[in-house]
């Protein structure tokens, strides 16, 4: 547990459920990843938290940024950001969108068919464009794959069509998938983007750039590898390809610079044995599924937590949220053991929630108010 936060928590005794944010962590955690991949530019997902305080503190460290909407552009802007360090990263956007970030001043923009292509073209001419890929996500507790990239051989003819739009073909992305903990994932897919990069050089167009993506994972409940495992990798797997002629290289984090700067503070509403001696103990909390814990969905990822009983004898529980849904259950599989003595009121702590969580939450489903949330 993150002795700021703790300080906070004890001294400020805000109302749960809360999510506080170590801003110093997440500058840490910045500088590791730009320690451990010196020749990455880093393109902080913004989805991933886009609390103004987070924004302006990677604004000042010279971060660029990942935005998926015109709204999250805007943020970036308002935080600080140059429009030419901005990545419209999003491989579905809105003519309107394209528009606005165009007017903005963003010339950098993801595609991955056609008809997006030709929409970059028309709505955002001259831009930077790159095609995003379609990798293996196998490994990633939080696979993306299905929804977004495309084909080697697709990708190939889209780019040259780019450059016959009038567009800058600057280069390739891919994402591993979130939460992704095999290395192997980043050097198969670098070892697909480079035969694509050679294949392209001659048909007589050069690209430029390989966006990594992100996917880097952070401690949960077990031991992730380092992230100087992933970067050796990387740097192995990229010099393996191109050798001497390396393109630029961009990464895209979002969980890993800010999931573990965060603890979401919950109350315990009600500890119920349903009646039954033999089964787990079921402890609703005053967050779930729908108060931005949406990462519990398949129980994919799983919090560490802490209460103020650690240490003494634990027993089974079932864990879920507090609205009226059947759908609110985090945890029911994952093997959670709780001290046998907590009781409804009391508080407990999640670790590891800074990303993905302040902005999944619904609105006043069941009318419990959207999660507070404290920058520290
Ligand atoms: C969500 C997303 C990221 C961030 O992924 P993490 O696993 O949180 O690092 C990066 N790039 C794109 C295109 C994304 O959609």
């Amino acid at each position: 547990m993150n002795p700021k936060i703790t300080r906070f928590l004890a001294e400020q005794t805000p109302a749960t459920p809360c999510l506080v944010v170590d801003v110093d962590q997440v500058e840490a955690r910045y500088r590791a990843l730009g320690k451990a991949l010196p020749l990455a530019r880093i393109y902080y997902a913004v989805k991933a938290n886009p609390a103004m305080p987070i924004l302006t503190r990677l604004v000042g460290l010279g971060s660029c940024f990942d935005a998926a909407s015109w709204e999250e552009v805007s943020l970036c802007l308002e935080a600080g950001a140059h429009p030419e360090d901005i990545s419209f990263g999003n491989t579905v956007k809105k003519v309107s969108a394209i528009q606005a970030a165009y007017r903005a001043g963003v010339r950098m923009f993801v595609f991955d068919c056609r008809e997006e292509l030709e929409k970059i073209a028309q709505h955002a001419p001259g831009s930077r464009v790159y095609c995003r890929l379609l990798v293996d996500n196998y490994d990633a507790e939080w696979p993306l794959s299905r929804k977004f990239g495309t084909t080697v051989e697709s990708a190939r003819d889209l780019m040259l069509e780019a450059r016959a739009l009038g567009l800058d073909p600057y280069g390739l992305s891919f994402h591993v998938g979130s939460q992704q903990l095999s290395a192997e994932a980043y050097e198969a897919a670098i070892a697909r983007v480079a035969s694509l990069f050679t294949d392209l050089s001659d048909a007589g167009l050069d690209l430029r750039m390989i966006n990594l993506g992100g996917g880097f994972p952070i401690r949960y409940r077990e031991d992730v590898p380092e992230i100087d495992h992933f970067a050796g990798a990387i740097c192995r797997a990229m010099t393996e390809h191109f050798g001497n002629a390396l393109p630029e290289m961009l990464v895209e984090p979002g969980r890993f610079i800010v999931g573990e700067a965060g603890v979401v503070h919950t109350e315990v509403v009600l500890v119920s044995a349903r009646g039954r001696q033999d089964g787990p103990r079921w402890v609703y909390l005053d967050i779930g599924r729908f108060g931005g814990l949406a990462e519990t969905e398949g129980e994919s990822i799983r919090y560490a937590i802490r209460t103020a009983r650690d240490g003494s004898p634990t027993g089974p529980v079932a864990l879920a949220g507090p609205t009226c849904d059947g759908a609110d259950i985090l945890y029911e599989k994952s093997h959670y053991d709780l001290p046998l003595d907590l009781r409804s009121g009391e508080q407990i702590d999640l670790l590891g929630t800074g990303a993905y969580v302040s902005t999944y939450c619904s609105t006043r489903f069941n009318g419990f108010a959207p999660l507070s949330e404290y920058y520290i």
